[in-house]
């Protein structure tokens, strides 16, 4: 089993470096005896979850986390995203070939965060997406309502914040990182190990580092999806957007597998909440995120040739 861990790790670890010294041997070669040598990756992004954010959370739920998520004049989070990730499991599943997408809620019935990790994980998912609306929360401003005793009285109240505008993607912070450590272990450590259900030693030296690499890769690759829905929404829709930014959250940290959230606009924000509702509004999201999809596809399953 041992040998098994150990080969995996030296693959992953040492294939890239292994074709850096075969390019560089064929290079002192004259242009027309080079042999054509073809590097195929074998990765293939199969299962991608969608995770619509909230839900009503059920009678006799099981025991977990659970939100209704935020509100604004007309809408409600969770039906917005509900409406987005179906679309989007459609639009994956005909327009990126080979690609099967799962998503972790499908009615109104909020799924509890534990859930929704667990659905992930177990459908073995390569890529977690998932769907939310922004939301401001309101300011607190004290205002002036009178005189007493030649003193000015005030009160505090409550104002509604409007002004976001645009979309946001979260990606795991670094301080939530013992929990996806735990979950790559249980996970992806122990499926590529073959233990069929023996239980790894988390001090192993080999389980360490094959986690560390891991975690490397995962963190990498949910900057790259990041970054290639980002540029869609700004570049493709010309849409407003805060970009990148790392935050500890639940699902994110304990998928074992490349992730990150989508804030898909500020619901609180009167254009947002409109096009967050629109069928066009709703279309370019999709759209968008598929097409994101497919460069992150191809940069990961690329194939090399020299
Ligand atoms: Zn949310």
């Amino acid at each position: 089993m041992k040998n098994k861990i150990l080969n995996r790790l030296k693959n992953m670890i040492f294939g890239s470096s292994a074709l850096l010294i075969c390019l560089s041997l064929f290079s002192f070669k004259s242009e027309h005896s080079i042999k054509k040598d073809t590097v195929v990756n074998s990765f293939k992004l199969r299962t991608i979850i969608i995770d619509p954010g909230h839900g009503i959370k059920p009678e006799g739920a099981p025991p977990g986390h659970y939100s209704r998520g935020a509100s604004g004049s007309f809408s409600s989070e969770r039906n917005v995203t509900l409406a987005i990730a179906l679309k989007l499991q459609k639009a994956l599943e005909k327009d990126v070939a080979g690609v099967k997408a799962v998503l972790t809620r499908t009615t109104d019935d909020d799924v509890s965060w534990e859930r929704r990790a667990e659905i992930a994980n177990q459908n073995k998912g390569n890529l977690f997406i998932s769907i939310h609306c922004n939301s401001l929360s309101d300011r607190i401003v004290r205002e002036r309502i009178g005189t007493r005793k030649r003193k000015p009285v005030y009160r505090t109240v409550r104002v509604p914040d409007r002004s976001g505008k645009g979309a946001l993607m979260l990606i795991y912070g670094l301080h939530r990182s013992k929990e996806e450590e735990n979950a790559i272990k249980n996970n992806q450590v122990e499926e590529d190990s073959d233990l069929n259900g023996d239980a790894l030693d988390p001090n192993d030296p080999m389980v360490i580092i094959l986690t560390n690499e891991y975690k490397r890769k995962f963190r990498k690759q949910s900057v790259n999806i990041a970054n290639f829905i980002n540029d869609e929404f700004v570049q493709t829709d010309g849409r407003r957007s805060e970009g990148l930014r790392e935050q500890g959250i639940f699902v994110l940290c304990h998928s074992a597998m490349p992730s990150v959230l989508v804030e898909t606009g500020y619901i609180n924000n009167p254009d947002d909440e409109e096009y967050l509702n629109s069928e066009n509004g709703q279309n370019e999201i999709v759209n968008s995120i598929v097409r994101a999809v497919s460069n992150y596809k191809n940069q990961l399953e690329q194939v090399a040739t020299n």
